[in-house]
């Protein structure tokens, strides 16, 4: 059967992690790499992060690490050592270099599974799953994503607010390879005329979108700096790295910085609304369901400026 690749997937770098290569080894990822028993494809137990690279620089990448071991730990998963992961990226960009430059823009993937089952890879729990970074030049829809205003809808996410700290083996919060219900989600936005999604509790509290995170931005009065505002992590979202840089150079700005909860109606009394995520970066939201939102092109040029610092994040209670 003939294979087609997008071009972006062509220019594709893998590299494999495992006991025998703790610095990374290069695969093709368009060959088949994966035993069909491994975990992460049957179960979709395991983790990732999406990172973002401009000009050959890893945006956030503590902040990455540091929620990729995270994850790990919620779900009792042995992963590599951080200067492994930083090996194979790092060997991933060598191989673009070695290929006649670093695109300036990519996409790194850091996937760690459960692996093939009853047979660890390795005796060593740091190695016994699967584990690989993959680095894609940034596709079109990505940067296309970028520029773009966001019309969302308003989905409830099935559970309340109370049910990250009542039931922790549903792992909310964790970045785990189980996505498709944040994939059905963005087709029935699709199919109802959004772009996006932005999730809330059954008892109305807002969570956040099925790969982003929510911002809310209300100015004060004349001379006075805005506040931005985001939903609590114990509502059960990810803890977003965008969201955590963003909010540090806000701080550094003199912003006023705020954790919900929040409604749904604190959204709509908001100034403006956006949506942070690492590639797509900060992007405006104009309309929620059939309300338009104001979208001020000076805060998005500011949020986006705060990002652009790449300051440590942090996360408050964690
Ligand atoms: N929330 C969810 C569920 C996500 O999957 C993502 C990222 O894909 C985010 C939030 C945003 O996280 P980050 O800003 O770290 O990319």
């Amino acid at each position: 059967m003939a294979e087609h690749f997008r071009e972006d997937n062509v220019a594709a770098v893998g590299v494999r992690l495992d006991a025998e290569h703790p610095d990374g080894m290069i695969f093709d990822p368009h060959q088949p790499q994966l035993r069909v028993t491994d975990l992460g494809v049957v179960r979709g137990d395991g983790i990732f992060e999406t990172m973002h690279v401009l000009d050959g620089h890893v945006r956030k990448y503590d902040a990455h690490l540091e929620r990729l071991r995270r994850s790990a730990r919620m779900l009792e998963l042995g992963i590599p050592p951080e200067s492994a992961w930083r090996a194979a990226v790092e060997l991933g960009l060598e191989e673009y270099r070695a290929r006649g430059g670093v695109p300036e823009e990519l996409m790194v993937r850091l996937t760690a599974t459960r692996g093939v089952d009853g047979e660890p890879a390795s005796d060593d729990p740091e190695y016994a799953g699967t584990y690989w970074a993959l680095l894609t030049p940034a596709p079109d829809w990505a940067k296309a994503d970028q520029a773009k205003q966001f019309s969302v809808t308003l989905l409830d996410r099935g559970f309340d607010a109370d049910v990250a700290e009542r039931a922790p083996w549903l792992l909310l919060g964790a970045k785990t390879l189980s996505y498709a219900i944040n994939m059905a989600s963005k087709r029935w936005a699709e199919a109802h005329g959004h772009d996006d999604v932005i999730f809330h509790t059954t008892d109305g509290q807002l969570l956040e979108g099925p790969n982003s995170t929510v911002l809310l931005v209300n100015r004060r009065g004349e001379g006075e700096t805005p506040q931005v505002v985001t939903p609590v992590l114990e509502a059960g979202v990810l803890p977003g790295t965008t969201q955590g840089a963003v909010f540090a150079g806000a701080a550094r700005a003199g912003w006023d910085l705020g954790y919900g909860p929040l409604t749904p109606q604190q959204l709509f009394d908001a100034d403006h609304v956006f949506l942070a995520a690492s590639v797509r970066g900060v992007v405006p939201v104009w309309r929620v369901d059939e309300t338009e939102m104001a979208v001020d092109d000076e805060i998005t040029e500011a949020l986006r400026g705060f990002l652009a610092e790449d300051l440590p994040v942090s996360h408050p209670g964690e």
